[in-house]
């Protein structure tokens, strides 16, 4: 069977390069005569891996030196519950309530602490990123959390909040790698991986080092980002794997010219559905123009029955997952770094199609 253009939203396509070149190594990775799978952690050949891994993203990211680069487990959703652990110190934080994963991560901060929500667009269904007002911030918080990107809604925080002092602590699962970021405006990034990273099973959590040896009594060893830190992602066994498929996936970005090389055609990939929307009779998106993804588009006919019949014509003609999420329904193309822009520009042709055949 030949390979179909994936629009998914996660877990989601990877290069085919990577895939390939994993195919070569998978029985016998270099001179070791064994699978990456089966290789201690703690051998040569594996910490080299990691070793890579670690200074390809921190290349990749220009990450500063008092940041540290955790591998870890739990995916993004544990990271909802370890940033409060971590980080309260007065037990208090703000967030902007820009979707469901942001509801998750506000309501397991509610279980440690007090949560001041500064903005929220849920009167809208979550399609625009809401004006923030500075004087609603609170001074002694110990965070001030967004999610950057809202993969389900197709929203995006092109400027960032001023928070001071505060941390800025964001949800980065969605948009990590496919536009530059300036990490020093953050105390903490993470990001599960099944987006643009690599396969599940690895969470990235980037983090300011003065921030790391504040957790809160009650913190589990293993939810202790110093645990972690002091001994460099391996107080346990790290998802092995995962973290070399990920290697591979930082040097195909390299490749493509790193996170500004990516970004420009993220921009362009971005930009032929967006123009295709603004101009189609029958397919609208769903987003404020200024806050939309360039990762996530999600779109819609009007009409529930023509949004089936789309998506099921889309999957017979090669262009799978455009589902919307089942909260919000009609349509959703995520294209993330590995999405090429020919499957890009066969999504649009399609839709060029569909409309000409259903008028
Ligand atoms: C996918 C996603 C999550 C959930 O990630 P898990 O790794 O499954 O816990 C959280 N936040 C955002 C923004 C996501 O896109």
């Amino acid at each position: 069977m030949e390979r179909v253009y994936n629009f998914s939203p996660g877990p989601s396509a990877l290069p085919l390069a990577v895939l390939e070149k994993a195919q070569k190594e998978l029985v016998c990775y270099e001179n070791s005569g064994m699978s990456v799978m089966e290789m201690s952690h703690r051998s040569k050949e594996y910490l080299a891996i990691i070793t890579e891994a670690e200074k390809s993203i921190r290349e990749l990211m220009s990450i500063p030196d008092n940041y540290k680069v955790l591998f870890l487990q739990g995916g993004a959703s544990t990271q909802f519950a370890m940033v409060p652990l971590n980080l309260y110190v007065n037990k208090k934080a703000d967030f902007i309530n820009t979707g469901m994963w942001a509801k998750k991560a506000i309501s397991e901060a509610k279980k440690f602490g007090t949560v001041n929500v500064v903005a929220s667009s849920e009167d809208k269904t979550f399609s625009y990123i809401p004006e923030i007002d500075e004087s609603k911030f609170s001074p002694d918080a110990d965070f001030f959390h967004i999610t950057f990107n809202n993969t389900i809604y197709g929203t995006r925080f092109t400027t960032l909040p001023n928070t001071g002092n505060v941390p800025l602590v964001t949800d980065l699962s969605s948009a990590i790698l496919s536009e530059v970021i300036d990490v020093s405006k953050f105390g903490l990034i993470y990001a599960g991986a099944q987006k643009n990273i690599g396969p599940a099973g690895v969470t990235i959590v980037i983090i300011r080092e003065d921030l790391i040896g504040h957790a809160m009594d009650i913190t589990p060893t293993m939810l202790n980002y110093k645990t972690h830190a002091e001994d460099g992602s391996m107080y346990n066994t790290p998802p092995t794997y995962s973290i070399y498929i990920a290697k591979l996936v930082f040097d195909w970005l390299k490749e493509q010219g790193g996170v500004v090389g990516m970004q420009k055609i993220n921009e362009e990939k971005a930009a032929l559905v967006y123009d295709f929307l603004d101009n189609s009779s029958m397919f609208s998106g769903t987003v404020v123009k200024k806050d939309r993804s360039m990762m996530n588009i999600p779109f819609v006919t009007g009409n529930e029955e023509l949004d089936a019949k789309f998506i099921k014509e889309a999957k017979a003609g090669g262009l799978v997952n455009l589902g919307g999420h089942r909260s919000v329904g009609g349509m959703r193309a995520s294209i993330y770094n590995p999405m090429p822009i020919e499957g890009v520009k066969a999504l649009v042709e399609f839709m060029k199609k569909f409309e000409t055949e259903n008028k």
